[in-house]
């Protein structure tokens, strides 16, 4: 079994405690591998080499720190095939996902925020020829960035990319549950693509390494995502620092469809609400968990839809042909079984699913649930309110617009929203009233890195993507100079 390390001020190394944990592959709930349990003892290493490594990283040239933010992304990509098997076999999803999708991100952010910070730029104010003020974008130092299991180097990658285009180093924790393609990534920037300590990866548990980062005095930014209880934690640990915080946190996300949604839509809405439903068995903070149909379409809707969720093929995740690999963890899966059972006892009908399957072979010990659709449901259960972050949606019928927006912002949640119609005017008037920080009209997941990324309510705090995470990882500072000599204070 694998034992992985720490990285810390460009060297692979192992915890301060010298302990390990095992973490165990979700297709088989076998050990993968064994992970550092590392400390505040780690964070503080690494914060001391970040800070060393600060100076020299902040002042090289934009061009310098993009070129090697490009290397990054060049060898991400010609390890694309291993780093994908490796994420499966790590998180359970299938091989072909991230082979198709997080890997390919994961060198999309790099570039992308290689390239953005050339273009990134700062604003003068003149104000006649009295004086000129111009505004200095800072580093902000050493940023902590906290990333989840469920998307591991895409999300991973995403934090750490702007902070450091930006001129940060930084303390980087992935989840435990899921350290593997981090760990590669810190074995190829080992070989000289960043120069040491302006990329630190500690690996351990949330309640050790993710607090000691919420609260260490030496980092005054934090970028995180994950779950809304854990963002609550980061954000009372890093008040009394004052500390620059993003917080992309949980979803319950609404799919509104209207009965005007016929033919070749309809078709497509079918196959990307089964997509948006199910795809990473349901675990994306994007997905769709409480799908709204129009009254006149909700008969024909629930039909298809039934037999399209229950034809999907739930599988080992390294054989091409499975649409849906295995759950992330077991005590994960015990949570999800455990919402299908409140949904049962809520008064909800299971139209497919609902159970822990087993898959014969080498999988027959892993943890896998199939897709499961449940109707019947009152919008403010707890079914509906909740996270429950696995292959589970519920449908339900509605009667009007002001009925589906009601029920779309009934939540504490606000991160994504899908609506699909063919009458612009009502996908411009619902949109704006959807209390979430991204809606999709007639598509889903459909990403242009440079928009703003993030959640409104109890799902985020700020936004990434494009300029917005070039601006967070950055300090503004004015400069007021004075141009005529009778300038008065004002
Ligand atoms: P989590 O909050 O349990 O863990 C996320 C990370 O935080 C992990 O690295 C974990 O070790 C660390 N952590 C745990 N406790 C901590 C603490 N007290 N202090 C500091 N760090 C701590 O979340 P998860 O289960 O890994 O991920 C699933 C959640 O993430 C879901 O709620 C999902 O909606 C959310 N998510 C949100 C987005 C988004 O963009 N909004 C994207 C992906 C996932």
């Amino acid at each position: 079994m694998e034992q992985i390390s720490n990285y810390i001020n460009g060297k692979l190394v192992p915890p301060i405690s010298g302990k390990y944990f095992e973490n165990p592959e979700p297709a088989t709930g076998k050990p993968l591998s064994l992970v550092p349990d590392s400390d505040e003892r780690d964070v503080d290493q690494a914060v001391q080499a970040a800070r060393s490594a600060f100076e020299h990283w902040s002042a090289l040239s934009i061009e310098h720190r993009s070129q090697a933010l490009m290397r990054v992304a060049d060898l991400i990509e010609r390890n694309l095939n291993e780093l994908a098997e490796l994420e499966s076999a790590d998180n359970g999803k299938t091989v072909a996902l991230a082979r198709d999708l997080d890997i390919p991100r994961a060198v999309a952010n790099f570039r992308f925020f290689a390239s953005s910070i050339v273009a990134f730029h700062s604003e003068s104010h003149a104000a006649g020829d009295r004086s000129l003020n111009y505004t200095l974008r800072r580093p902000l130092g050493v940023v902590g960035a906290i990333s989840p299991w469920n998307l591991p180097l895409y999300l991973f990658t995403w934090k750490i990319a702007p902070a450091l285009a930006a001129g940060n180093c930084v303390v980087a924790k992935p989840s435990e549950l899921t350290p593997m393609t981090a760990y590669r990534l810190a074995a190829l920037c080992s070989e000289g693509a960043l120069p040491p300590g302006v990329l630190n990866i500690i690996h351990g548990y949330g309640q050790k390494v993710g607090r000691a980062i919420s609260g260490h005095p030496g980092i005054p930014a934090i970028t995180f995502t994950g779950g809304t209880r854990t963002g609550r934690d980061i954000a009372e640990r890093a008040a009394p620092h004052f500390k620059k915080l993003s917080l992309e946190m949980g979803g319950k996300n609404p799919v509104l469809i209207f009965a005007d949604c016929a033919g070749d839509l309809y078709e497509e809405m079918l196959r990307t609400t089964v997509r948006s439903s199910f795809t990473n068995q349901g675990e994306i903070c994007l997905c769709g968990s409480r799908i709204l149909v129009e009254r006149p379409l909700y008969e024909r809707f629930r039909r298809d839809f039934v037999e399209a969720a229950s034809a999907l093929r739930v599988g080992d995740p390294a054989a091409a042909n499975s649409d849906l690999g295995a759950i992330n963890s077991k005590a994960h899966l015990e949570k999800i079984l455990s919402y299908i059972d409140l949904a049962r006892q809520e008064g909800g009908t299971i139209l497919c699913g609902g159970q822990q399957l087993t898959v014969p072979g080498r999988c027959s010990t892993g943890w896998f649930v199939g897709p499961t659709v449940i109707e019947g449901l009152h919008a403010d259960c707890r079914t509906n309110r909740e996270e429950i972050f696995g292959p589970v949606v519920t449908i339900a019928p509605f009667d009007s617009e002001d009925e589906a927006v009601g029920v779309a912002n009934g939540t504490e949640y606000g991160l994504a929203s899908v609506l699909w119609t063919t009458d612009l005017r009502r996908a411009h008037r619902v949109a704006a009233r959807l209390e979430s920080g991204i809606v999709w009209v007639n598509c889903w997941m459909v990403r242009d890195l440079r928009t703003p990324f993030g959640g409104m309510k109890n799902s985020g705090l700020g936004r990434e993507g494009g300029y917005e995470a070039l601006r967070f990882f950055t300090e503004a500072k004015n400069v007021c100079v004075k141009i005529e000599k009778e300038v008065g204070s004002q």
